[in-house]
Parts: C-alpha cells; structure tokens; sequence
C-alpha cells in the first residue's frame, strides 16, 4: 500500500491513512507500506539546498531530500502502534533497497527482500520511506521526482505481492487530468503499455519508471483514492477488449522548450554531432524534426525539457562553430500534447481528427510526431488546457458521452 504526499500531509491523513492500514491487516492481509513525504515538503527541502548553494552537491542534495519520507514513515508507525499494529518504519538503507549511484535520479539494482520478510513474519507492518535507496557505499540516493510510486512497486516485485496499491487523491486514472479537465472519466482498466505512455507524456498520477517496472515484472497497479473505498484503477497486461477503446487517454507536458537550428549544413555527420554534443551534458531531446533541404541547408527544430534548455544551448553554442548553423532560435512557450490507445494500432483516423480539432478552435501545429500507440503535437503553451478539453470531447471521452 503506497500513500502519497496528499494522503499523508497532515495529522489527520495520517491518522486515516493508519485506520486504513489497520483495517487491511484486521481483513487478513500481509501489508508493506509505502509513504511520500508529506505534500509540499520535497518541494520545501529543494527550495532550501537552492537557497543554501546555487549548485547543490548531489549527495547532499539526497541526504536533504530523502528526510521528508523519513518524517512520515515514523509517523505512520507511531499511528499504526496506537491501533494495536506493530508498525515498524524502513529507511531505504534499512529496507535493503540498493541502488546505482546516480544520485538525484537513482535505479534501483536490486532489493534483498530478507529485512521485510523477517518483520512481516515477526506479524509487524514495515512501512517504508518511499523516493529513496542507498548506493554500494551506502551512500543515501533518490529515485527522482515521483519515486515513491518506483520504490513500492519494486517492493511488491521483491515480496512477490498480489498487488501494489497506489493511494493518492485521486479515485483513479482519468482520460485526462480531472484537475484540468472536469468532464474527464475514470479509467477502469488500462494497460500497461498506454499507462506508460500516459505518464511520460505528462500525467504524473504514476511515476514513468515505476510503470516501465511494473510492466517488466508484470505487478498488477491498483492507483485508487486514500479518501475513500471506491474500487479505483487496475493497470495490467493489455486485453482484447482494450483495442476497442480509440483513444483511452490524453495527456500533456507544459515542461518543454523547443530549439531550431537555423540553415544547418545538409552533410552527413551534423545531425551526429549535435545530438552527441547534447547527450554528454545528460539532456534528453524528445521531438526531433528535420526540414528538406534547400541550397545544401537545412533547419532542425527539436524538443527539451525546460529545465534543460540553459545547458543545452551552452552546449550547442560550444559546437556551433564546426558545425556552421546560421542561428538558434528558441521558444520556451510551448507544450507538448498527446493522444494515445493501444487502439490506434487498428483504426485509422485518429491523426487527422485530432489535426481537425485544433484548426477548429484556431491552435497551430508547430510539431508533430507519432508511435504505434500515440500521436504528439507541439503547441503554444496558454493553448494547452483548451486543446486537451476539445480533444477531449471530439474522441467522445467525456463523462456525459
Ligand atoms: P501522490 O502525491 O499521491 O503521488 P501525485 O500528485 O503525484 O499524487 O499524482 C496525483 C495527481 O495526478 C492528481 O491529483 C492529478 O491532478 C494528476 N493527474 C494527471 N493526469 C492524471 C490522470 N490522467 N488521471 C488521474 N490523475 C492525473
Ligand atoms: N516526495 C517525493 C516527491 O515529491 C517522492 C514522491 O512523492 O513520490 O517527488
Ligand atoms: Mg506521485
């Protein structure tokens, strides 16, 4: 059972989140917790190592950061403990979650699954610090921004659990945000592939690799409401029924910035080294697109996260002598929005609905790219939220439809 930051943000969610627990193992159940700091203090923690240094040393950024789980988990077992339930709280080292050294954005290698099964044994209830893990120094890492999701469901793979269950403040996984879109529905089923392909085009309900995980191992997701008992989510395998369904969701990410590279030289070799030179600094480019070429050059335009976009053209412009562009330009106003189904795969259409949608309520195109199981354009920012709702209604996903 992973609660996140929500569910255990005050005195109160702690105490429901207790009642919850309590309740799971009166009915029988052998239960590991999960906790996310409580809302808003990971954020908090990150706004102080920037007040502090204006470049954090990673390690010390991670001891900073993890501390938020390590307040709830103990408060959770103190709550557990007054209702008869040996709660017991985990830290990451204490839990044998062992991870790489990348520490702002850790993998977890492996986790030994002898620490939690001896308390689950011993008839207690570990409840475990979310988000982070420990490198082979045992050095504290963390797993990137929404890694409890990541640390519960490799936890279930570990135990070999009949299920992990995410408690958040939603009852589930909508066709769109709910929080954006009111009209959207909640998804009874999903597989895993669009779930993935939802969260990384931008619907943080579940953290991306913790989907990706989930569906090497093959742990069935529960993502449901802590606020009441209402069946949520379940995100499995994909079933024939599914390919029915168009378009069973949309998501979208205002995180972007866009960079064109103006009258680059058509020869091979150019499109290497820009993208080499971006891949030694980490920055990971998304859209890609290259124009015909006229006179021997050409334009690329491509996609990378806002936060990116300083060192990517620090690093462009250490290049761009050799490689002789005429200028950048970039764009920081823009957001990328994205239909997916798994049955896309069988139907056609889908692609030119969507393009029709947005020239009837006026939004340019400025990108476009598509996979088997979903279709992404770049758009103007303040656009965003209107599109999604029109797409919305246009792929018939409205409650009322
Ligand atoms: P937690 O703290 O429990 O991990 P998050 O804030 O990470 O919760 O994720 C839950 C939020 O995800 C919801 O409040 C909702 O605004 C957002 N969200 C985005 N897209 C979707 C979607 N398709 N379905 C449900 N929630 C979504
Ligand atoms: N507390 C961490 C975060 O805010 C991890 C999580 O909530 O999943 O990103
Ligand atoms: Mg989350």
């Amino acid at each position: 059972m992973k609660f996140g930051g929500t569910s255990v943000g005050s005195v109160d969610r702690i105490q429901a989140v207790a009642d919850r627990i309590a309740a799971a193992v009166r009915a029988g159940d052998r239960v590991v917790a999960v906790c996310s700091a409580m809302s808003g203090e990971t954020n908090r923690l990150i706004a102080l190592a920037h007040e502090v240094s204006a470049r954090p040393l990673p390690r010390e950024y991670d001891v900073l950061v993890a501390t938020g789980e390590q307040a709830s988990i103990a408060l959770v077992a103190m709550a557990l403990n007054d209702r008869g339930v040996a709660g017991r709280s985990f830290t990451g080292l204490q839990a044998a979650i062992r991870t790489d050294r990348a520490h702002t954005k850790a993998r977890i290698v492996d986790i030994d699954p002898q620490p939690l099964r001896a308390a689950l044994e011993r008839g207690e209830v570990p409840v475990v610090a979310g988000f982070q893990g420990i490198d082979a120094e045992a050095n504290t890492t963390t797993l990137g921004r929404g890694g409890s999701d990541l640390t519960a469901v490799a936890i279930a793979h570990a135990l070999n659990a009949d299920v992990c269950e995410i408690y958040t403040d939603v009852d589930g996984v909508y066709t769109c945000d709910p929080n954006v879109v009111p009209s959207a529905r909640k998804i009874e089923r999903i597989s895993y592939e669009e779930m993935l392909e939802l969260a990384s085009l931008g619907a943080k309900v579940l953290q991306t690799r913790s989907v990706e995980l989930a569906m090497k191992v093959d742990v069935p997701l529960h993502v449901r409401s802590s606020f009441d008992t209402s069946e949520g989510t379940w995100v499995t395998r994909e079933v024939p029924e599914m390919e029915d369904i168009l378009v069973s969701g949309i998501a979208y990410n205002n995180r972007e910035a866009k960079i064109s590279l103006i009258d680059v030289p058509d020869q091979p070799g150019i499109a290497s080294s820009i993208f080499s030179t971006l891949a030694d600094q980490n920055i990971n480019v998304d859209m890609i697109i290259q124009n015909i070429s006229i006179d021997g050059t050409t334009d690329m335009t491509f996609t990378v996260a806002e936060t990116d976009l300083d060192a990517a053209l620090d690093a462009l412009r250490s290049i761009q002598s050799d490689v002789g562009w005429e200028h950048i330009e970039t764009d920081r106003e823009v957001a990328k929005l994205s239909v997916v189904g798994v049955g896309m795969r069988s139907h056609a259409g889908v692609a030119a609905k969507m393009f029709q949608t947005l020239a009837a309520v006026g939004i340019n195109i400025q990108m476009i790219s598509t996979s088997e199981i979903k279709i992404s354009v770049v758009i103007e920012r303040k656009y965003v939220e209107l599109a999604a709702r029109e797409l919305h209604s246009a792929f018939g996903l409205d409650a009322s439809a």
